[in-house]
Order: C-alpha cells, then sequence, then structure tokens
C-alpha cells in the first residue's frame, strides 16, 4: 500500500516538475564564465542568504533550496564551477579561466508554487534548470548557410580595410603565390589556412570581433581538423568554377563541410534546443578601444542577433523549429563604471540592438536589457576635491595597487567618431573581489536577470 503511495506522490511530483534550458552567449571575454559561475553559487545560497531582493519567488520566500545534479546531455563537458570557485576563493582572488567550447551545468530548484493548483496536489515543486554556455561567435556563422564559397570569399575580401587589410597581409602573401587551380595539397592549405587564423586571432586582439568562420578562433574539440582548415579566396571569374582535384575544388568541399556538419550541426543539436536566452555584452572594453573597434562590435551583434530572427520562411525555420521565447540582452562589468552611469549602459546597449528588437516583438519574442556585474570588482562611493564631491569607484588592479577613480561617462547613445576626442575612457581591468567559501559572490543586479529569465517558471 506504502509502495503505491510512493508511486502516485512520485507521479504528481513528476507532472509538476519542470524544465527550463538557458543558453548563456556572448563574444569572448563579454563574461559568460563569471555570469555562469555567480548564477551557480548565488543559487546555491539561496536558502541561507538574503542577497537576491529582485527575485520574486527568494523575496516570496517560496524557494526552499537549490542543489547540483548530473546533466543530462552527457555529450556536453560539463561546465567548470568548482573550478571556478577555487580562483575566486583563492587570496588574492582570481578570474575564473573561461570555457573555450560548449559546456553545461544542471541545478535542481525546489519550490513552493503560488499557483493553488499545484500547491493542493503538492506541498513542493522542483525545477530543473540545465545552463549552456556557448561561444557567441558560432553565432556568427549563421549567414554562411545562405552563401556559397565564391560569395563568401568576396565578402570577406570586401572587408579588407582599415586594421583589418593590415593585419592581413601575412596571409595575403602566401594567398597570392597560391595557384587555385594546381593540383590539391593539403599541406599548402593547411599552412595558409592557419595563416588566415591568425589574422582573426589578431583581429580580436584589436578589439574587432566580426570574425568569420567562428569557429576558426575558438575551435573547442575541432582543433586542427582539416574542416577548418581554408580561408576565403580572391578569384577571377573563370577561376570561379573549380578544375577536378584543384586546390580551389578542395576549399570548397571543406566549406560546404564546415556550414553542414559544424554550423548546421550547432544549430540542430544544440541552439534548438534552449529555451531562454541571455547574450552577455561588454560595451566598456570597446568604447575604451575607439571607433573602429566600437563600430565592429556593433556589426558583431547585429549578426549575433540574426540568430533570433526565426521568421515563417527563415533560415532558421528551415532547420528546426527554435523555441527560444524570452532573450536578454544584459550589459557586462557595470561595476566598472559609477552607478549614475548604469542607465547609459543600458540605453546604449538598447540602441545596438534596436533593429532587432522589432523582430522579436513580431515573433513572440520577450526581449529585456538590463546592466549587471556577475561578480564585483569594486565599490563606489564618492572622493571629494575642493570640496566638491563627485562619484568614483575603487578596486584593486591586476598589478595589486588599490586604485580609485572616476573612469568617464558612457555615452547614452552610438557614439560618432569624433566623440573618442572629445572623451576619454579608462576603463582598468580589477581584480575580483574575494568571496568566502561560505558567502555567495558579491553582485550588482544578477537578481534581475534571475528574476527576467526565470521568475515565471517558478510561479
Ligand atoms: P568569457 O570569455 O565570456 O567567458 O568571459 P569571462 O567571464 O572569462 O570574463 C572575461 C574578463 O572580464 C574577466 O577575466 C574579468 O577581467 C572581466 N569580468 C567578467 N565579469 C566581470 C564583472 O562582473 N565585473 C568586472 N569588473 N569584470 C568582469
Amino acid at each position: 500500500m506504502k509502495h503505491i503511495a510512493q508511486e502516485v506522490s512520485d507521479l504528481i511530483h513528476r507532472g509538476l516538475d519542470s524544465h527550463v534550458r538557458l543558453a548563456v552567449t556572448g563574444l569572448s571575454r563579454a563574461g559568460k564564465t563569471a555570469f555562469i559561475s555567480s548564477l551557480v553559487n548565488q543559487l546555491l545560497h539561496i536558502s541561507t542568504h538574503e542577497q537576491l531582493p529582485l527575485f520574486s519567488a527568494v523575496r516570496d520566500k517560496r524557494i526552499i533550496g537549490a542543489k547540483r545534479v548530473p546533466q543530462s546531455n552527457l555529450m556536453v563537458p560539463r561546465f567548470s564551477y568548482d573550478e571556478a570557485m577555487e580562483q575566486l576563493q583563492q587570496s588574492p582572488a582570481r578570474w575564473p579561466v573561461p570555457t573555450r567550447d560548449v559546456s553545461e551545468i544542471r541545478l535542481a530548484i525546489k519550490y513552493r508554487s503560488e499557483k493553488r493548483s499545484k500547491r493542493l496536489l503538492s506541498g513542493t515543486s522542483t525545477l530543473y534548470l540545465d545552463i549552456v554556455d556557448y561561444p557567441g561567435e558560432w553565432l556568427l556563422d549563421l549567414p554562411l548557410l545562405d552563401m556559397d564559397f565564391i560569395t563568401w570569399s568576396k565578402l570577406q575580401m570586401n572587408a579588407l580595410h582599415g586594421i583589418r587589410a593590415e593585419l592581413a597581409k601575412p596571409w595575403l602573401r602566401e594567398l597570392e603565390a597560391l595557384d587555385l587551380n594546381q593540383e590539391a595539397d593539403e599541406k599548402t592549405l593547411a599552412h595558409i589556412a592557419s595563416l588566415y587564423t591568425d589574422y582573426l586571432h589578431q583581429c580580436k586582439l584589436q578589439g574587432l570581433h566580426w570574425v568569420q568562420p567562428g569557429r576558426f578562433v575558438l575551435p573547442g574539440e575541432l582543433a586542427g581538423a582539416p574542416v577548418l582548415q581554408f580561408f576565403p579566396c580572391q578569384m577571377t571569374e573563370e577561376e570561379e568554377i573549380p578544375v577536378k582535384n584543384s586546390m580551389l575544388e578542395l576549399l570548397n568541399i571543406r566549406y560546404q563541410e564546415y556550414k553542414n556538419k559544424v554550423v548546421k550541426a550547432f544549430y540542430k543539436h544544440h541552439f534548438s534546443t534552449f529555451d531562454r536566452q541571455i547574450v552577455l555584452v561588454d560595451c566598456l572594453s570597446p568604447l575604451n578601444a575607439g571607433y573602429e573597434s566600437f563600430m565592429d562590435m556593433r556589426g558583431a551583434i547585429e549578426q549575433i542577433m540574426h540568430s533570433f530572427r526565426y521568421g515563417r520562411n527563415g533560415l532558421l525555420h528551415r532547420l528546426f523549429a527554435p523555441k527560444i521565447d524570452k532573450i536578454l540582452f544584459a550589459a557586462t562589468k557595470a561595476d566598472h563604471v559609477t552607478p549614475d552611469q548604469h542607465p547609459n549602459m543600458v540605453s546604449l546597449l538598447q540602441q545596438m540592438i534596436h533593429p532587432a528588437w522589432q523582430y522579436a516583438a513580431y515573433e513572440n519574442i520577450t526581449m529585456s536589457c538590463i546592466s549587471l556585474a556577475s561578480i564585483r570588482a569594486t565599490c563606489s562611493g564618492y572622493i571629494e576635491t575642493n570640496q566638491i564631491k563627485s562619484a568614483a569607484i575603487q578596486g584593486t588592479n591586476l598589478a595589486g595597487e588599490s586604485i580609485t577613480l572616476f573612469p568617464g561617462e558612457v555615452p547614452k547613445k552610438l557614439p560618432q567618431p569624433n566623440y573618442w576626442h572629445q572623451h576619454q575612457f579608462d576603463f582598468v581591468d580589477f581584480r575580483p573581489m574575494s568571496t568566502d567559501a561560505d558567502q555567495p559572490c558579491q553582485h550588482i543586479r544578477m537578481d534581475k536577470a534571475l528574476e527576467i529569465l526565470l521568475g515565471d517558471k517558478l510561479k
């Protein structure tokens, strides 16, 4: 009898439990690793600490607790939460080492529902939360699916101006010496592809984020595979039709293989499983770097937004049935500026993503925009000079020196080129604040992010 009662209770529980796959993305150094580490950390401390007042389920004291459970997808590496916490708990604290591939971690959150029907059936419900981390650079590859090798090559060649033209020189020199009709030789292709990959890495180092193919800079488990050994070419009209077994034919084949086995596979096996998405954007580093970097980042974000433009006849609909219904855009590292600049961070980000916002509304995807700091590195206050009080932040830089400064104003709107002549930004890299093992990480608005992403799932 007891046995049957247990089975009935289990069945009811399973029916009441729910499951969300939350995807976290952003270009490299946007703050994904810090965000996921903090998110997991905040949730694991939820029953013992009260530092998430904007998260309604916590505020209403309906969350009983959260714990880690084995992830459901055994083919995806585990997100290195323990390793991240080890770094943050060191003295001095260090930033966690970022992941370079897709990774995942699963939590079970036990809560008391507000809904009468759920409460009557059972005292508690469980929300299983899968948090999936993947590089935003992978989303830059979506347009490739609609382009053949020739069209893609032309696009890349046309982009070679300014800093890019300078950085591309070593690769272009080798490319010019290559006869595309010559018999295919894998070694030569591997060599030129490595120069092209170096060029893409150099672009990233100079603060240029629009890099294609995105996997070349973050190859994950594909590092060294021939599918990542191709590059765009400059062709005459006669050369566009490849000779059999030629260099050009092999480049064409690899490009097609990349589209099918790498780009499409990511959208089919990962992207199509996501329910909610947070896109992290570091607007401050490109402000530091200058106009070209800022505009490039804007272009990359615009490109990323295409992955959320499903459309009835769109590319994504042809591949699978996307189901993301909420996207949160978060301007990260808000603790790098004084709190009075936070509204400007949000409006700047809103301007960057504005065109896609309208599409999203049409598709019934809810979009929101906030600023946050996953793991605080500074505290804010005021400094007084000549009896004038002004806002400032204080933190320890990576060399271990304590500094107090006003880092600069964040523009409210997309800045014009002359903006950089008139304004100076001074966003310094700080050490994270140390975290004690029994305390959650210090943050800014992680609770707001949680409310937007999961609030309705915990009703
Ligand atoms: P990922 O490449 O997107 O995983 O980026 P990370 O999470 O590794 O963050 C890159 C760097 O940004 C870190 O090493 C920190 O220097 C900085 N960072 C990330 N999050 C924060 C934050 O909340 N506050 C501050 N001050 N810096 C941050």
